[in-house]
């Protein structure tokens, strides 16, 4: 079947749908409020309780293995594994670096469609970076992923079980350093998870909910990242949950954001602060200010003064990532002394502020860099 051309979105254009006729998985428990399974479950001919003991497995114990099933008749157990833990995803490889400390993996979903995600390892925290959509309507032109659009939405499922193999990984010392327990997980792999709003939102609550509902994650320790979708910021301002939220500045006008988010020709600088500052407010969490240094593009001393004055005393944090390359693209990552003249441009307006660690790079497993291929 030939593969159809994949509309290339306009600047400022929301790509919600799915152009490319990929599909979303079957049902997963993932996929399921606790009141949502026991029904599922009930219409397979099963006690209710059964949903709480599938449950338990997945989130508690880390395992969709109906042989491991012992709670449920042998006879039953096949069925109900198929019907609300069918295997939604295969690893294709995986890669690491940093002596094995941060280790990306690339999964092939139901329908061929491939997303990555990294698992990073630091001495007091294991963070895992997840993708929430398989490739990205964005646009953004320095981000990898953005290059080669939206493929499809990722189900909650698709989602939430990036991280139990993650947990999984890590309880069972797959990662140097022994075995170790999953702390954060963070928006930051392929995709803009405000654009697949309501299955990013369960996910998060399948991710938070205390076992055997959910993985039993803090809330504090989830951050959603978005490029400024403004409507969907406030909604998830009234969710009433305590996650951070990250935004992707990159520029503090308008004249050059409308050109490294497009996106910000529909919601500009000062609706997107707006909305980030009455997040904060909802929620007692901080607000993340991302900034991808380029050089001389978006890194001038008096670009760090506008961005200082538009964000001082509100309690945010400035974090600057140094460009990561992307193939074929002519930016690059700002010279030392521009990194270190921005840094302390923010200071002086008293702006908290940190350089990313530029981790994962030399397997494409930095920031920008995820593009899925089985190359
Ligand atoms: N769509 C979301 C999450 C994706 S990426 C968002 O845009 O926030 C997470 C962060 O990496 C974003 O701040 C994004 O702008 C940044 N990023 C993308 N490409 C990058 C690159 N090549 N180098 C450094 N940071 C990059």
């Amino acid at each position: 079947m030939p593969t159809p051309q994949r509309p290339r979105p306009r600047p400022g254009e929301l790509t919600f749908a799915a152009p490319r006729g990929a599909s979303l998985p079957p049902r997963h428990l993932a996929d399921l409020t606790p009141a949502e399974r026991g029904e599922a479950v009930a219409e397979l001919g099963e006690k209710p309780f059964r949903a709480r003991q599938l449950s338990r497995h997945y989130f508690a114990r880390l395992t969709d293995d109906p042989a491991a099933f012992t709670d449920i008749p042998a006879a039953t157990r096949g069925q109900l594994a198929d019907r609300l833990l069918p295997r939604l995803m295969t690893v294709v490889r995986h890669a690491s670096c940093d002596e094995g400390a941060t280790r990306k993996t690339l999964w092939r979903l139901h329908d061929g469609t491939l997303v990555e995600s990294v698992l990073m390892r630091y001495p007091d925290r294991v963070t895992m970076c997840v993708s929430s959509q398989a490739g990205c309507g964005m646009n953004c032109p320095f981000c990898a992923t953005g290059q080669a659009g939206l493929d499809r939405n990722l189900s909650a499922a698709e989602i939430v079980h990036q991280i139990v193999d993650g947990a999984r990984a890590l309880r069972d010392g797959e990662l140097p350093g022994g075995p170790a327990r999953l702390s954060n997980v963070v928006f930051m792999g392929m995709g803009e998870p405000l654009a697949n709003y309501t299955r990013v939102v369960g996910a998060i609550r399948r991710l938070t909910d205390a076992a055997p509902d959910g993985l039993g994650l803090s809330q504090r320790g989830v951050t959603v990242s978005t490029v400024g979708l403004v409507p969907a910021m406030r909604r998830l301002a009234a969710e009433g949950l305590a996650c951070r939220l990250a935004v992707s500045l990159h520029a503090p006008d308008d004249e050059l954001r409308d050109t490294l988010v497009p996106v910000n020709t529909r919601w500009p600088v000062r609706e997107v602060l707006d909305a980030a500052w009455a997040y904060a407010d909802a929620s007692g969490r901080r607000i993340s200010i991302e900034y991808a240094l380029i050089r001389d593009v978006n890194d001038q001393a008096w670009r760090a003064d506008r961005l200082g004055r538009l964000v001082r005393g509100r309690g945010a944090h400035v974090n600057l990532i140094p460009l990561n390359p992307t193939p074929g693209s002519k930016w690059t990552a700002s010279r030392p002394e521009d990194e270190r003249a921005f840094v302390a441009a923010l200071q002086a307006h008293g702006v908290p502020v940190t350089v990313r660690d530029t981790r994962g790079q030399e397997i494409d497993g930095a920031c920008g860099q995820l593009a899925a291929s089985a190359r």
